[in-house]
């Protein structure tokens, strides 16, 4: 095992810890939440005949805005159901009007009601498009894009996980997943010692990547946490490309 003291600072350590204690205490509320409301909304969900199964602008409003409204009491936040609705309303219109706390806890709302769209399409045993029929990285049950591909034991066998949802769904093992080239030149894989287990996996032909979490050399309880925490990798990858882009140029 690799316990080399990873570079980050004493400070983005700092803000490292905050930003995982916030996030563990709307993880709790949403683990409650689940516990004792997910028998009653997974009667309210509708899921479409073919993919996406639930996309997130079809899942109950009155859901999110029950949890929702629970993240913002564990916050202290007063605010009425009836402005949550309206904020609701106009994320659905594509307008961007909260902070960035009011946001994260959205998010978690969000989330943790797609689980439940997730979870019911484990049960129902939806299938998933295979990548040769345009699958890849989109998510089948909630229609958002996904990022995150793990490597399950004991061969390595790679599935999809999506971030919003939790839905996993097996896709090719070798290659890029978002152009579809299996040309193994083509890929670099980025790593840094600090996140054991884990590779950024670059494709030179369409200049977009993954990251990959190998789960026989690192356990991940909560893969949501695994990407947030994990982060500085997708910097280190953007900033590679952007040197790798004005290389090229220079090149040509
Ligand atoms: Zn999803
Ligand atoms: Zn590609």
């Amino acid at each position: 095992m690799n316990t080399k003291k990873n570079k980050l600072t004493n400070s983005e350590d700092g803000a490292m810890e905050q930003a995982y204690q916030n996030y563990k205490l709307l993880k709790e509320q949403v683990d409650l939440w689940q516990q004792e409301r997910s028998s009653y909304w997974l009667k309210m969900l509708n899921m479409a005949e073919k993919p996406p199964y639930l996309p997130i602008l079809d899942l109950p409003s009155d859901a999110i805005i029950e949890l929702w409204q629970r993240l913002n009491q564990a916050a202290e936040v007063q605010i009425s159901d009836a402005k949550l609705k309206e904020m609701w309303q106009q994320f659905k219109e594509s307008q961007d009007i909260m902070d960035e706390k009011m946001s994260a806890r959205f998010q978690m709302a969000v989330r943790g009601v797609a689980h439940l769209a997730s979870q019911m399409a484990n049960e129902k045993k939806v299938s998933a498009p295979s990548f040769h029929d345009h699958g890849g990285i989109t998510c089948p049950v909630c229609g958002e894009d996904s990022t995150l591909a793990v490597l399950a034991p004991p061969n390595g066998k790679r599935a999809m996980h999506c971030t919003l949802c939790g839905f996993e769904w097996e896709v090719n093992r070798i290659g890029c997943l978002h152009c579809g080239s299996e040309d193994a030149k083509q890929q670099i894989y980025l790593k840094n010692e600090a996140f054991p287990g884990i590779e950024m996996v670059v494709c030179q032909l369409c200049g977009q990547y993954f990251k990959e979490i190998d789960t026989r050399e690192s356990l991940v309880q909560d893969y949501i946490w695994e990407d947030i925490r994990t982060l500085p990798l997708n910097f280190a990858t953007e900033l590679w490309l952007s040197e790798h882009a004005k290389k090229s140029d220079q090149i040509h």
